[in-house]
């Protein structure tokens, strides 16, 4: 297969499943795609993996070795799509607004060049497709199918446009946050808007729960550790002479350390007690784990580093903590059994418009990035697959 070849199918498969987006756990025809492409290209496949998943395994022709496992997530998101390109999404309030339609291309490219030099590594590769990424579990569900047993070592990577289209961005240690969220109920009492001697205002007492949560990351954080506690969302009251009897507070915290990103729920839940207790409300507390921090290891962000400078130059790697983000991935509940390196492929082109966020409505990217991913991940996986995590 010519590069031209290569690249022209990229950008096909990439805007086949675009125009096609699946929610997590639903992603029957991409699944589809990706097992069919993994067995011609010789892969033992499995399917059905935590719903959708299809992990597919190839052993090399050069004798032993580790067992690197690849990675690429399927799901799109609950977004109608509003971008002006001629593939959009031909599914009413479906999206591929992350990119994973991308991370599926790349991922098959990937699978089948390595199927196509086996006889000059060893070890096993196990491909995974996984599904459901966007806060659904998709990642804990494979990872509870089996799909680490005798994994040795973890690759993946983000096209992102938080950098120009083919920079490839990579640290070592974390590299995206651990995210979690909250809900809250605050219970006082309602009553006449006109009488508020005799209620319990569950609206003023939530308000002074969001001014106090500003104090969890300024006064108990330490400034030089990145963490972040956002109340997303504020509903209370009905009417202008009402006072309200409940209000709900739905937040998300993050954290790039993990033990931090475990206290954090405590301390938001101490201050809402304390509030609550002072104002005379009771409260309900709920949180949810949604993903640990995606930590890379030290000499697997080498490798890609290396592999990356000399793919595309040591101007276009970038390894400063600028790169990290907030965002969360649940990458990282791999990464927290097995070491890896999760990187990111600049997907953004001002020129061409591609500065719309990730999980924007109008987000796209720079396909120009797609190969760039290929022979980064590529590279990286050979040189585990050689013996490089031994030297
Ligand atoms: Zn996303
Ligand atoms: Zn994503």
């Amino acid at each position: 297969m010519t590069v031209a070849d290569e690249t022209e199918l990229l950008v096909r498969t990439r805007r086949d499943l675009h125009r096609h987006p699946e929610l997590g756990f639903q992603e029957h025809r991409t699944a589809g795609i990706a097992a069919e492409r993994l067995r011609a290209a010789g892969y033992k496949v499995q399917t059905g993996l935590a719903g959708t998943g299809v992990v597919g395994t190839l052993h090399g022709g050069a004798g032993t070795g580790p067992t690197l496992l690849l990675r690429a997530d399927m799901d799109a998101l609950p977004i109608h799509e509003q971008t002006t390109h001629d593939f959009p999404s031909g599914t009413e309030g479906v999206m591929h607004a992350c990119g994973h339609d991308a991370h599926v291309a790349i991922g098959l490219a990937v699978a089948e060049r390595l199927a196509r030099s086996r006889g000059e590594w060893g070890g096993t590769v196990k491909y995974m497709f996984q599904p459901a990424e966007e806060g659904l579990g998709g990642a804990v569900g494979m990872i509870d199918a089996g799909v680490l047993d005798g994994v040795d070592a973890a690759l993946g990577l983000h096209v992102w446009l938080g950098l120009p289209s083919g920079i490839v961005g990579v640290v070592q240690g974390p590299q995206m946050a651990g995210a979690g969220e909250f809900h809250v109920t605050i219970h006082g009492r309602g009553g006449h808007g006109a009488i508020p001697h005799e209620t319990v205002d569950a609206l003023m007492i939530a308000s002074q729960c969001v001014v106090a949560l500003q104090t969890v990351v300024s006064r108990t954080v330490s400034p030089l550790e990145p963490a972040v506690v956002t109340v997303g969302s504020f509903h209370a009251g009905t009417a202008h002479n009402v006072i309200a009897a409940t209000a709900e507070l739905v937040g998300t915290l993050r954290a790039f350390d993990p033990t931090l990103l475990d206290e954090l729920p405590g301390r938001v839940e101490g201050v809402i007690a304390g509030v609550c207790a002072a104002l005379g409300a009771t409260y309900d507390f709920q949180y949810r784990k949604e993903a640990t921090p995606t930590v890379n290891d030290r000499r697997l962000a080498e490798i890609v580093r290396v592999e990356a400078e000399r793919i595309v130059g040591a101007e276009r790697v970038r390894t400063d903590p600028d790169v990290r983000t907030m965002a969360a991935e649940d990458f990282g509940d791999v990464l927290e059994q097995v070491p890896g390196c999760y990187f990111f492929v600049g997907g953004r082109n001002e020129e061409r418009g591609m500065i719309h966020p990730h999980h924007s409505a109008h987000f796209d990217l720079c396909e120009s990035c797609m190969p760039v991913g290929v022979d980064v991940l590529e590279a990286a996986a050979l040189r585990v697959l050689k013996g490089g995590l031994a030297s």
